[in-house]
């Protein structure tokens, strides 16, 4: 393990120290893993630890440079601290990321030498599946430490179902909260997306009379929820400019920016994709157009909460009457943001930040996305 001392701001290009770099700001520890007889190269980044110890996916992607790697952990590990935060977690934020291409140089051995990595932290971090890492890797982990959540010997396993049910009970709140409407029998929803997040949302709407709009890249999965939902099928471009009332984004981040944000006719952005703005403005741009944003951090927490109840003896009924949770604390922000007069995504922020202790001036910064691809 060894320390890094230089970083490029990802905008500006100028070159800092770490320690003056905004992402790193605040973070406890950062630990860069690097195995030679595997080929692994990790960060772990522990952002915060008051509430708790620091529980993050791990990510595995081809980045272009470690600065890149090491921009995305840092901004990801924070996030995982606001987002345990305002789910009532006693758990802390981090993340961890391994440099390279999972479909090519993944394999059992660098798991577990990530593994033996997470386990000399000593349960300061527990890792969970993330992009480019899967339930088997989590599986492989769990025999080498028992700092691991999200598998599938004794686990709660995929948590995409429990992701699915905390945004479908989050747009029932946006959607009572925005439109007075506690019924969403009739209601439009334009679906972003229909993987495992997706189509499992899909799927309780459509129990509920919801009329479903629906795009993907994939046109087996728009087939299948047209026979299955009777959705109608739009093109990947179209679906942003739905005569809808929500815009339930639950493929990409990014997804709110420069190009798309004029074309939403929606009253609610409620969906389960990370980083669905890609500048904090744009938190601001939707809510000067009246467009209620339930902030991405907050409505896709279900899986989070559902991983930590693996910490015990896990027990689906109370993860989910926890992920149900999701509900109240929306409508919190939306009425702080009323009460402030400041985006839904500010009003968050501030909550979050009062449910953990930081030592640092600056944890109010926002930081914005480093990429649209993740
Ligand atoms: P997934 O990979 O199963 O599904 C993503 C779907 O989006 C796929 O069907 C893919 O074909 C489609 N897609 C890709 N590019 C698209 C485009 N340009 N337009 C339309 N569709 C496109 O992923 P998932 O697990 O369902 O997660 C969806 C989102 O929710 C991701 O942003 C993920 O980070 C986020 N999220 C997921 C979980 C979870 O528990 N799975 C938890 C929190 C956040």
């Amino acid at each position: 393990m060894f320390y890094i001392t230089v970083i490029k701001h990802y905008q500006s290009g100028k070159q800092m120290t770490v320690f003056q770099a905004k992402a790193f700001r605040n973070h406890e520890m950062v630990v860069f893993c690097d195995d030679a007889e595997t080929g692994l190269k990790a960060i772990i980044a522990i952002h915060n630890t008051s509430r708790g110890p620091g529980l993050g996916g791990c990510r595995m992607w081809p980045y272009e440079s470690e600065e890149e790697a090491l921009q995305d952990v840092l901004r990801l590990s924070r996030g995982m601290t606001y987002k345990s935060a305002l789910a009532n977690l006693d758990l802390g934020g981090a993340k961890s990321v391994i440099i390279g291409d999972p479909k090519k140089i993944k394999t059992p051995a660098m798991m577990t030498a990530m593994a033996k990595f997470v386990d000399r932290l000593k349960g300061g971090y527990i890792i969970a599946e993330d992009v480019g890492t899967s339930l088997a890797d989590m599986d492989l982990m769990r025999e080498i430490t028992p700092n691991v959540v999200g598998t599938t010997k004794g686990g709660s396993g995929d948590p995409s179902p429990a992701t699915a049910y905390g945004v479908f009970v989050g747009l029932q709140a946006s959607v009572q909260h925005k439109l007075n409407r506690k019924n969403l029998k009739g209601l439009k929803v334009a679906v972003q997306g229909l993987g495992n997040v997706g189509y499992n949302l899909c799927q309780q709407l459509h129990n509920e009379g919801v009329d479903l709009i629906v795009t993907d890249i994939s046109e087996e999965r728009i087939a299948q929820a047209v026979k299955d939902f009777g959705a109608k099928a739009v093109g990947i471009h179209d679906i942003y400019s739905q005569d809808a009332d929500v815009f339930a984004p639950c493929a990409l981040g990014a997804v709110i920016n420069d190009d798309t944000i004029h074309q939403l006719k929606v009253s609610v952005v409620a969906g389960s994709a990370n980083n669905q703005l890609y500048r904090s403005k744009h938190g601001e741009d939707l809510y000067k157009r009246g467009i209620l944003y339930a902030p991405d951090y907050v409505i896709n927490a279900g899986g989070v909460i559902n991983v930590f109840y693996e910490r015990s003896v896990y027990n689906k009924a109370v993860s989910y009457a926890h992920i149900g949770q999701i509900y109240d604390t929306l409508i919190e922000i939306y009425t702080l943001s009323e009460k402030h007069n400041i985006p839904t995504s500010e009003a968050a922020d501030r909550l979050a930040r009062r449910r953990f202790v930081s030592h640092n001036k600056h944890e109010d910064e926002p930081l914005d996305a480093v990429s649209k691809a993740r």
